[in-house]
């Protein structure tokens, strides 16, 4: 943040940031809600969601809006860089949203979706910006597996690393997704599929992991790519 924007008044600036937000909440309540009630009353009581989906905290992704998805229909958990731990380091929120979506809710699709201008993939990049955020500095250490794959391999030039890192990044995440065992289980069974996608804001589009070919491509047109090793299981 740089030294204006500290210094620009901040409770005028914060009264209007919370009226929008509530301005917005009463719109949804009065316009939207009334006619959605069916879907709402269905809700009340269960959920069963088509997938599990772990993004960016970052504001600009927005799950529901980029799948067109309704309430009800995507399980998301949020992080700074859409890391996920691996299995019994870290028995915290994001360790805990896996085990309750394969186990209670019984989802048959984890997607784990970074992005384009990711303030944390830059982070991992420039980790002297950190200086300040031990905490934030202590998390990405989950990504530091990505940023070596792509320092030992990748030869990029400076304005391409940052992309091939997030993509990176999303597999090492998917890496750690499959040291859970209720993750590995039912993938080796064939009742669990895992996706790595990553978003462009400025584009929109969205490229896939496609195991088989060993690399990223668009999920625009044809057979969605898959990111899933073979079962091993039948459970008919
Ligand atoms: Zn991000």
């Amino acid at each position: 943040m740089d030294k204006k924007q500290v210094d620009t008044p901040v409770t005028e600036s914060a009264d209007e940031a919370l009226q929008h937000i509530v301005d917005g909440f009463r719109r949804f309540r009065k316009e939207v809600f009334p006619q959605q009630e069916e879907l709402f009353k269905k809700l009340a009581h269960e959920q069963t969601p088509r997938a599990m989906f772990i993004t960016c905290a970052d504001s600009r992704i927005v799950p529901e809006l980029i799948t067109q998805t309704n309430p009800g229909d995507l399980f998301v958990t949020r992080n700074v860089g859409n890391v996920v731990p691996p299995y019994g380091q870290m028995m915290g929120g994001v360790s805990t949203a896996i085990e309750f979506a394969v186990m209670a809710l019984n989802v048959h699709h984890i997607i784990i979706c970074g992005h384009s201008d990711c303030g944390a993939m830059k982070a991992v990049l420039n980790p002297e910006s950190l200086e300040r955020m031990p905490t934030v500095k202590a998390w990405l250490r989950h990504s530091e597996v990505a940023k070596t794959v792509v320092a030992e391999n990748c030869g990029c030039v400076d304005h391409t690393t940052l992309g091939v890192l997030t993509k990176e990044n999303v597999l090492a995440q998917l890496d750690h997704l499959r040291t859970h065992p209720s993750v590995a289980a039912k993938i080796a069974s064939g009742q669990l599929f895992v996706h790595g996608w990553v978003y462009d804001i400025e584009t929109s589009e969205i490229v896939a992991y496609d195991a088989e070919l060993g690399e990223f491509r668009s999920i625009d047109e044809g057979p969605v790519p898959l990111a899933t090793p073979r079962a091993r299981y039948r459970h008919d």
